[in-house]
């Protein structure tokens, strides 16, 4: 298609039509040309002959009716003298014949043997008879020449008295007009070449606009807009080429255009972070963003041209035609048992004005953290509720013993007020510890890091713990000898430690014994508390450092603890950079761990 052959262009069409015209053009007038010529020689040859004619007639006319003597030459001598006079170029023999058929005379000097004889030709018979000139061109056959015969009678007092027999050489003019024949075709053959060799050059004015536009249409098809086709003139061939220029200029105009728009859309899509689904009037998917494509899980591959209701898993619920009309969103839940996975959709149609609907398009948004936040806030205020109604509600019921009455007993009231001052004081610690976590939890919060040695650091608040502690629980330490200089807020791992080693403390059975170590890492260090109390169940390890949660509850309420501590603490340790994890055998005991980030270099420069 992209090559048009020689033998099929326009140009050697154009060629050929010329050539064509060419040629019948110079066969009419050739024709027409040769014909008039060729009788018009023919004619001058008679003509000047027969002018010849009527002199020999007059001349044989007189000799012929002429009364002889003796002495006068016979008739035969006399037309021979006339005869050879009369020889001239373009006859080759004349004869006399007598009215009796006889020949009397003939021109040839060769042929003199027929004088005397009667003649046998046709033609001389018929003008003896009807008295009337008459001439043919036949063909010798001797030679293949023409030759033209003449009959003219002679006449005297109207009666026939003989015959002139003439045979004219006209083969030249045949031959003349062969040799006119042959320089008209040598010269149509010179004008046609020339005419060929000028109809490929006005040809190309034509053709060569038209292949650089078609040329430029193929370039254009490949989307090269580059190309320019040249305007060679004004007439309509020009205009073609001037409207062609203009045509690829607003096409390439229109095509940068809707690339454009295409290129922003397609970034927008795929940076967005919401997923875009959007189908056909069918409800098949046509396009899918990346993001959407993560969100389902599904290859685009295997995504495009499914029904969006089956790759949305909506099947049993809506149809698209559901989905045309549906002004709400539509959670999709995708969890299971390992995971919450929650999205929402919005479905918009795609309608012309006409009300023709072109399609749907989904926005998926990934609601899973929202959900979870929901909850968590949702599972917070229910804890934070009941944390405060139980001991509000016993102080309620105390204090309204006390108001009956009860105040007056010396025994009972100190134990009532007492038990109001430990609710008091562990709504106390409750609210307290609220409010620590509502600090960290707000955008603003920040350190106040200082250097200090961490083995100092942690020996300081182990100390305290042994100087202050009841139970009967031995400590062990496993701390480095030398310093580790760290940068850290020491008020809030206090109170970190603190936590740890006050709930390992509570869980240790007497004469048990909690080990502290601190081991140096590549770019940490691991500080761990263990002790041997009774464990955590494997199942709930991870729970313990979420918000209000106890293993068990009651016994912890009642060992004063709010459920906070070990949440405070993963907070205050993750703002440090570090970690916190649980390890524990059910009934042998539990370890604490904490990692912070521990740069030596840091210490190096201190040292
Ligand atoms: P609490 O104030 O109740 O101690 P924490 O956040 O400090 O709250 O601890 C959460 C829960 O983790 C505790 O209620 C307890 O069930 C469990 N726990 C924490 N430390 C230990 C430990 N050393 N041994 C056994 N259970 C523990």
């Amino acid at each position: 298609m992209n090559k048009v052959g020689f033998f099929r262009s326009i140009h050697l069409k154009f060629v050929l039509i010329y050539l064509l015209l060419i040629i019948l053009a110079v066969q009419i007038i050739g024709v027409y040309f040769v014909r008039k010529l060729e009788d018009q020689l023919v004619s001058n040859f008679k003509q000047s002959i027969e002018g010849h004619i009527n002199l020999l007639e007059y001349n044989l006319r007189e000799e012929m009716t002429k009364e002889r003597d003796e002495s006068d030459p016979s008739l035969g001598t006399e037309v021979k003298s006339i005869l050879s006079d009369f020889i001239s170029s373009g006859i080759a023999e004349v004869r006399v014949i007598d009215n009796r058929s006889i020949i009397v005379g003939t021109s040839d000097p060769n042929n003199q043997g027929i004088v005397g004889q009667r003649t046998t030709e046709f033609m001389v018979k018929r003008a003896l008879a009807l008295g009337s000139k008459e001439d043919k061109i036949y063909i010798e056959k001797k030679t293949g020449h023409r030759i033209w015969v003449l009959t003219s009678p002679i006449k005297s007092k109207g009666e026939v008295i003989g015959v002139i027999y003439l045979v004219g050489t006209i083969e030249n003019v045949f031959k003349q007009m062969n040799e006119i024949n042959g320089i008209f075709i040598t010269g149509t053959a010179i004008s046609m070449v020339i005419t060929a060799l000028l109809g490929v050059l006005l040809a190309q004015t034509i053709t060569r606009p038209i292949s650089d536009m078609r040329r430029q249409a193929l370039a254009m098809a490949k989307g090269n807009f580059s190309r320019k086709v040249k305007v060679y003139g004004h007439d309509e061939i020009g205009q073609l080429a001037f409207s062609f220029n203009h045509l690829t200029k607003k096409l390439q105009e229109a095509q940068a255009t809707t690339e454009g728009e295409r290129r922003k859309l397609s970034t927008v899509l795929a940076f967005m972070t919401d997923g875009v689904i959007a189908t056909d009037r069918r409800g098949r998917v046509i396009l899918i963003n990346t993001p959407a494509e993560e969100m389902l899980n599904v290859p685009r591959e295997t995504g495009l041209s499914q029904p969006l209701v089956s790759l949305l898993e909506l099947d049993d619920r809506y149809t698209f035609e559901d989905l045309l009309t549906e002004q709400e969103s539509v959670i999709l839940d995708y969890s299971t048992k390992e995971r919450h996975y929650i999205l929402r959709a919005n479905f918009s149609v795609m309608q012309r004005d006409t009300g023709f609907v072109n399609g749907v398009i989904a926005v998926l948004h990934d609601i899973t953290e929202q959900e979870k936040i929901e909850m968590e806030r949702r599972e917070f205020v229910a804890n934070v509720s009941h944390e405060l109604r139980t001991p509000l509600t016993t102080m309620r019921s105390y204090l309204e013993a006390l108001a009956e009455g009860a105040w007056q007993d010396k025994e009972i009231a100190p134990q009532f007020l007492n038990v109001t001052q430990n609710e008091t004081e562990r709504m106390i610690r409750l609210v307290n510890d609220l409010l620590k976590l509502s600090k960290m939890d707000n955008a603003d919060y920040t350190l106040k890091k200082n250097w200090v040695d961490f083995g100092e650091f942690f020996s300081q608040i182990i100390d305290r713990f042994e100087m202050t502690k009841q139970q009967d629980v031995t400590f062990k330490r496993e701390l480095p000898k030398h310093s580790i200089l760290m940068e850290i807020d020491e008020d809030k791992l206090t109170q970190v430690i603190d936590n740890i080693i006050s709930n390992a403390l509570k869980y240790s059975p007497e004469g048990g014994q909690v080990s502290f170590k601190v081991k140096e890492k590549a770019e940490e260090i691991e500080v761990s508390i263990s002790d041997q109390g009774m464990g955590i169940p494997k199942e709930n390890l991870d729970k313990i450092f979420e918000r209000f949660y106890r293993v068990d509850r009651a016994r912890s309420r009642q060992m004063g603890g709010t459920g906070l501590g070990l949440a405070i603490a993963k907070e205050m340790v993750a703002a440090h950079g570090g970690q916190i994890w649980a390890k524990s055998v059910e009934g042998c005991g539990t370890t604490i761990y904490i990692t912070l980030p521990y740069d030596r270099s840091q210490e190096d420069d201190w040292s």
